[in-house]
C-alpha cells in the first residue's frame, strides 16, 4: 500500500513509499482509512520542527472502517465506522498516566509521529482508542473529531465557562471555528475576531452560530464589546490564531478576575504584558492536545449536531498529491485540508 512517510530526520525527507498492509496483534484494530485530516503537527514534522521517529507514516486525525481485529478484541467489530484516538502507548506508570492526563506522559508515543498513522490505506491502533463514528457523521467530517476533542480539552475541561458568559475568540481557523461552535454549545455569547486574510473564514463563524464578526485591521470591536459587558470586558477570551499581536489585544480584552484561555501555539516566544495577569487577577489556562474524556463529549456534541465539522473541510486531495495538498495548507487556502486513499 502507498503511504506519505517521514523517511529520514532533517527538513522535509518526506515521501510516498510502498509498504506492507499491517496486521493487528492482541488488542490491536486494523482500520480501512476513509478521510485523515492534514494538521499543523505534520507540517512541523516535514519541517523537522516537531519530533518524530522516521520511518513513519504521517497522520493522527483519522477516520476509518475496521476491517480486522486482532485476538482478545471483544468490544469493536469489522464493518464498524470508527475513528481514533491518537496515543498509541503511554507509560502507564508514571504521575500523568495514573491522574487520567495520559496526554502529559513523557513516554507519550503517538500515531503519525511516533507509530505509523493515517496518510495511507490501512493502520493499527490499540482498541481503547476506538470510538464509534454517529450516523450522521461523515467519514470526511469524522476526521476532524481529533482537532474537536483537543478543542474540547483546551476550552471546556481547562477553565470554566458558564450559559451567558460573554466570550472573545482570537483566530477564525480550524481550531477557532470548533471553538466558537463550542462555547455555542454551553450558551455562551460569541464575538470572533480574524483579520483581513480572514474574511471568508468570519463568514463561516456567523453560519457556524458566531453572535459578533470583525475584521480587527477595520471594525471597533471594542466598543460592542464594552456595551455588551457594562463597560467590564469579556469574561474568558481564547487565543487560537498562535499570532503574537493577537494574544497581546485578547490581554486587553479580558474583564478583570476573567479568564484567558491558550489554544493557538505561537512557535516562537511573544511579548505579552504579564503585569496584567497580576493587575486583573486573571486566570490562564493552556491545553496539550486531549484526553478520553474529551472524545466522548467531542462525538457527543456532534451527533447531538450542536457542532458542525463537514463544513470545515474544504479540500479533498488523494494521498498521492500529499505535496498539493501541503503546500495548499501552508498557503492557508481553505480551511481543513483532508487526504483519501486510493486504491
Ligand atoms: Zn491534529
Ligand atoms: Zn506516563
Amino acid at each position: 500500500m502507498k503511504a506519505v512517510m517521514k523517511v529520514t530526520s532533517g527538513v522535509g525527507n518526506v515521501e510516498v513509499r510502498e509498504i506492507e498492509e499491517p496486521t493487528p496483534p492482541p488488542g490491536h484494530v486494523k482500520l480501512a482509512v476513509k478521510a485523515a485530516g492534514i494538521c499543523g503537527t505534520d507540517i512541523h514534522i516535514f519541517h523537522d520542527e516537531f519530533k518524530s521517529w522516521p520511518p513513519v507514516v504521517l497522520g493522527h486525525e483519522v477516520a476509518g472502517q475496521v476491517v480486522e481485529v486482532g485476538p482478545g478484541v471483544e468490544r469493536v467489530k469489522p464493518g464498524e465506522r470508527v475513528t481514533t484516538e491518537t496515543y498509541f502507548s503511554t507509560c502507564g506508570e508514571c504521575r500523568f498516566c495514573r491522574t487520567g492526563k495520559a496526554n502529559l506522559c513523557p513516554e507519550r508515543r503517538s500515531i503519525g509521529s511516533a507509530v505509523n498513522g493515517g496518510f495511507t490505506s490501512y493502520l493499527v491502533v490499540p482498541e481503547h482508542n476506538i470510538h464509534p463514528l454517529p450516523d450522521n457523521v461523515s467519514y470526511k467530517a469524522g476526521a476532524l473529531s481529533e482537532p474537536l476533542a483537543c478543542v474540547i480539552h483546551g476550552a471546556l475541561e481547562r477553565p470554566k465557562v458558564v450559559p451567558g458568559d460573554v466570550t472573545v475568540v482570537a483566530g477564525p481557523g480550524v481550531i477557532g471555528l470548533l471553538t466558537v461552535q463550542v462555547l455555542k454549545a454551553t450558551g455562551a455569547k460569541v464575538l470572533v475576531l480574524g483579520t483581513d486574510v480572514d474574511e471568508a473564514r468570519l463568514q463561516m463563524a456567523v453560519e457556524l452560530g458566531a453572535n459578533h464578526t470583525f475584521n480587527v485591521q477595520r471594525d471597533d470591536y471594542r466598543t460592542l464589546l464594552m456595551d455588551l459587558t457594562e463597560g467590564y470586558g469579556a469574561d474568558l477570551v481564547f487565543e487560537c490564531s498562535g499570532a503574537g499581536p493577537a494574544a497581546q489585544n485578547l490581554l486587553d480584552l479580558v474583564r478583570r478576575a476573567g479568564q484567558y484561555v491558550q489554544i493557538g501555539l505561537f512557535g516562537k516566544p511573544v511579548a505579552w504584558d504579564l503585569d496584567q495577569i497580576c493587575m486583573k487577577e486573571l486566570t490562564v489556562t493552556g491545553s496539550n492536545a486531549s484526553v478520553p474524556s474529551a472524545w466522548d463529549r467531542a462525538l457527543n456534541l456532534v451527533s447531538a449536531g450542536l457542532v458542525k465539522t463537514e463544513p470545515l473541510v474544504s479540500t479533498v486531495f488523494p494521498i498521492a498529491e500529499w505535496r498539493e495538498a501541503f503546500d495548499a495548507f501552508e498557503r492557508r487556502a481553505g480551511l481543513k485540508t483532508v487526504l483519501e486513499p486510493v486504491d
